[in-house]
Order: structure tokens, then sequence, then C-alpha cells
């Protein structure tokens, strides 16, 4: 090797060490600033109006609104004409698989007609992209774990039949549910609360009927023990909680069938909330089907077109303030 040549690889051999030293550096930094685990939390209350939540104490509730998205023009009903009936076993359907009626065939609570199989529970779509990914569900509706559930690690049915079995129902299964997230065994958790629904039909949906108003606020108390649980996994074990809220459908009087021409039973909300989601209210037009596609898009799963999925993430969506 020429004297020249030896003083240009020395040269270069510097400037080499001194690049490999920069990306030990920066491999060093990014594994300090490791990204977060993202984890979702669907929280379902059955028959819950806006505006009675609004006529609540709700702690919880309000602390997901604030730091989160609210999503206040959400309709139960697609667009298109589809024979769904404004009742739970449509409603749940609609959540949880993130198609409509015309799709997963449920039109009613009879669940006759229903095409799972085609269009199964989110669950199914988790497992079939991130197989890693641990699911767990807790609710207190029959029918959401026997009819609609699939692909789930864990499952509790806490099998509510009368009004008052939901309120000791959904006790039980919001202390469950925080535990299984405590656990930090679960990366996809729904929880669903029945007994608004039940007070509902016992009482009246309104904002002035104090039992359905003392309902929520009790529901509230339970989501506050799930909150708990995530605050203390995202202070120690660097997860990322994506918290989804929403319901069926509304109520009138002490019903809600047959409410396509009643906006109280038709128009509801969803709430998107977690530390990486950025707060604000938004009055665009958002479905039911939005929350299964919004679960995905957070868990960084991009549906197939074979899915057939019907909703849009509402992450991204304009914000008014
Ligand atoms: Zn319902």
């Amino acid at each position: 090797m020429s004297k020249r040549s030896r003083k240009f690889f020395a040269g270069w051999g510097g400037v080499l060490l001194a690049v490999i030293c920069l990306a030990v550096l920066a491999s060093d930094t990014s594994g300090a600033e490791a990204k977060p685990v993202r984890k979702v939390l669907m929280i379902g209350i059955d028959g819950c109006r806006p505006d009675a939540i609004e006529a609540a104490h709700t702690p919880h509730l309000d602390r997901l609104v604030k730091q989160g998205l609210y999503c206040e023009n959400t309709d139960i009903l697609a667009s298109r004409e589809t024979k769904g009936d404004t009742v739970s076993g449509p409603g749940w359907s609609n959540l949880l698989t993130g198609v409509w009626p015309d799709k997963h065939g449920v039109v009613d609570n009879s669940f006759k007609g229903s095409s799972y199989m085609e269009y199964p529970h989110f669950f199914a779509r988790v497992k079939e992209a991130r197989p890693e990914l641990k699911t767990a569900s807790f609710s207190s509706w029959p029918p959401i774990a026997e009819k609609i559930l699939s692909h789930s690690d864990e499952t509790i049915n806490a099998k509510a039949q009368h009004a008052q079995d939901y309120l000791v129902a959904d006790d039980e299964l919001s202390t469950a549910a925080a535990k299984c997230i405590r656990a930090g065994k679960s990366d996809v958790v729904v929880c669903y609360f029945g007994q608004v629904d039940e007070t509902g039909h016992g009482n009246g949906f309104h904002p002035t009927v104090k039992k359905y108003v003392e309902s929520i606020e009790r529901v509230d108390g339970y989501i506050g023990r799930l909150l708990a649980a995530i605050d203390e996994r995202q202070k120690t074990s660097q997860e990322a909680w994506l918290i989804l809220v929403c319901t069926d459908h509304g109520g009138s009087g002490t019903n809600h069938g047959g409410g396509r021409e009643k906006p109280e039973i038709r128009h509801v909300f969803i709430i998107a909330s977690g530390t990486e989601v950025k707060a604000g209210k938004t009055s665009e037009p958002t479905y039911q089907v939005d929350i299964v596609a919004t679960a995905l898009d957070y868990l960084g799963i991009v549906p197939q077109a074979s899915w057939k999925l019907d909703g849009q993430s509402v992450l991204d969506l304009k914000r008014s303030e």
C-alpha cells in the first residue's frame, strides 16, 4: 500500500469509526425511549343516551372526553338502507363486527340469519393479522358471549337475566376486567355493561329520570376501576391504551325499538381517548361500524379487502376545537 493510500484509509477509517459511534449512540437512545405497546379497551354501555351522561355526575367519562376525541354525531343506522332494528342484537353486531346488518345478517334480537362466519367478531380479524395479540371479553348480556363473540382468550359471560342481575353482573365483570388489565396479559379488551338499558326499560330513558341517570353514574364508577388499572399499566409497563366508549342505541319513553325516525334513539356518541389520541370534539358523521375500524387502525392492522368492513377510523377526523 502506498503512503498516500494508507493516509486515505486512515482518514476514512476515522470517519467510519465516528459513524459507528453515532449509530450505537442513536440505537441506545431509541432503546431508552422504546415505543409503548399499544392496547385497546372498548367499553360498551347498553342503551346510553348522551344527554343523560351530561346530566349525570360521571368524573371518569368526563375525563375520557376531556383527554380524547368526542364524536357527537354518531348514527346507529347505516347511510344505506338495511333492515336492522334499533335494538341490541343488530347494535352490538354493528359495533363488534364492523359491518352493517345487510352483511352480518342480524336485524333483531332473535339473531336469526346471522352470518358471523363470514363477518365475525373483530377479535377474529385481530388474530388473523397479529396472532400474538391476546383478547378478552367481559359482558352481562348473554348473546354477546354466546352468539357474537369468537376468538377470545379470556371470557366472562356474567349472564344476567333480570334488571337486578345486571347490577351484580356489571359490578363483577368490571372487577374481573380490571384484574385482567392489571395482569398485563391482554391486548384487546371488550367490556360491556347492561344495567343502563335495563333501568331505561323499567323507568324511562331520559336525562330527567333519576334512576336512569344513577345507573349511568354506577357504570361510570366501574369505568373508574378500568381506568385505574390502565393508569397503573401505563406508569409501570410502557403501555399506551386506546379507550373507546360506545352504545348500541338511545331510548324514548321506556323503549327503543322501531326508532329510525327518533333522534333520541338513533343519535348516539363515540369517545376515543388515550395518551396517543389528539383531544377535541368532532361533529363529522360517525357510525357504530367505525369502532372496529378505529381499534384496528390503532393496532396498526390494515383491514383486508376480503373482510369487507364498513367503518372508518375516527382517529384522524377533523376536530372542531
Ligand atoms: Zn340495547
